[in-house]
């Protein structure tokens, strides 16, 4: 059976990298529609290229484009890889209508996690993880999910790991944006940085297994080579490894829980890649990590005001309006000035984002 494939977000990073996946495997997916969010002329081409039905960009067709592709009856497996808030309605949809959802906007999981959740119970969904921590631990604990008793998810530290905190005040731009390891979007590069980026997968891993905050611990590997590791009640310990690329994580969420054969994926080679370390994460030089990591233990909207103060932080930083020392202390004080409810609708979680962003905007 040929499986449609809908990607959100397909002139970015993870949808690049999934049209190269998908261009190897035609005989079991079709990719039927794309969306960007301005880039016309790419999508345009990839559709071409791909022979997709239809595609359209979010400037042009608003984000009711995105509900369309995703909940399209001959598309079953959407490819979420939206950056940020703007992704999580079409993963709802998506959901309610029954589709896999190969999952990279981790921002759908943290900001409405049981919402999302309960949209996959509802609809006939599912949601698989692109993240590829996450598709680590997936991969780990398919066959044997319910032994599962413990989860260390690993970190590359970023391009700031050994850096003193009185340095990583200043930090450029283009000192954010050289990530040691991954090749990612700005945004999410930026996330690596500041540790953002792994207290969002904390959040999302809670929602993805089901575990409570107590047993999911982050470790720096700085190799990334061991994407993560799972602990089962018996003690034992099960790693994925391998070298970082986003095309296994992306070909395992279309395949899941089966897995099919792939030659572009670099085989990997234990004495090339060499001594694999492990370190503590410096919590006080990154103030991001344990904001967002409480933001997700306090629940309900917390992580959404967490993620859109994040979002705009981010923004100002790249743009040149703030220091990089400035994006936890607006987090955190928008954290504190905004008073945080159930994350039950839809609705709920949209109005603490929105307040979140104009709060981190004005502080600016
Ligand atoms: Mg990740």
């Amino acid at each position: 059976m040929i499986d449609g494939v809908a990607i959100l977000g397909s002139t970015g990073s993870v949808g690049t990298s999934a049209l190269r996946v998908l261009a190897r495997h035609r005989d079991r997916f079709r990719v039927v529609a794309l969306t960007a969010f301005d880039a016309e002329e790419l999508v345009t081409q990839q559709a071409r290229t791909v022979g997709a039905a239809s595609c359209a960009t979010v400037r042009t067709g608003g984000p009711t484009c995105l509900i369309d592709a995703a909940t399209r009856p001959d598309v079953s497996v959407v490819v979420n890889a939206i950056v940020g808030a703007a992704g999580l309605a079409a993963t709802v949809a998506a959901l309610r209508a029954g589709k896999r959802v190969a999952l990279a906007n981790k921002e759908s999981l943290v900001m409405a996690g049981d919402l999302v959740l309960r949209a996959a119970t509802e609809g006939g969904g599912e949601v698989v993880p692109i993240d590829s921590e996450h598709s680590a631990v997936l991969q780990c604990i398919t066959g044997h999910p319910e032994s599962l008793s413990r989860l260390i998810l690993t970190a590359s530290g970023g391009p700031f790991r050994d850096w003193p905190p009185e340095r990583l005040g200043r930090a450029t731009v283009d000192q954010a944006l050289q990530h040691p390891t991954w090749r990612m979007g700005r945004k999410i590069t930026v996330d690596s940085a500041t540790l953002a980026n792994k207290a969002l997968e904390v959040i999302e891993a809670h929602f993805l297994f089901g575990l409570p905050y107590e047993a999911i611990e982050v470790v720096v590997h700085p190799q990334s080579i061991v994407h993560g590791l799972v602990e089962f009640v018996d003690g034992s310990i099960l790693a994925q490894v391998g070298y970082p690329s986003m095309e296994l994580p992306i070909l395992y969420a279309l395949t899941h829980p089966e897995r099919i054969p792939d030659e572009g994926v670099r085989r990997f080679d234990p004495v090339a890649a060499g001594s694999l370390t492990f370190e503590p994460v410096r919590r006080e030089a990154f103030p991001t990590f344990d904001l967002g990591v409480q933001a997700g233990r306090t629940g309900g909207t917390a992580p959404a005001v967490f993620n859109a103060a994040n979002e705009v932080a981010v923004q100002a930083f790249l743009a040149g309006r703030i220091a990089f020392g400035r994006i936890p202390l607006l987090i955190a004080s928008t954290l504190e000035s905004l008073d945080t409810g159930p994350a039950d609708e839809l609705e709920a979680v949209i109005e603490a984002d929105r307040r979140a962003r104009s709060c981190t905007e004005e502080a600016c």
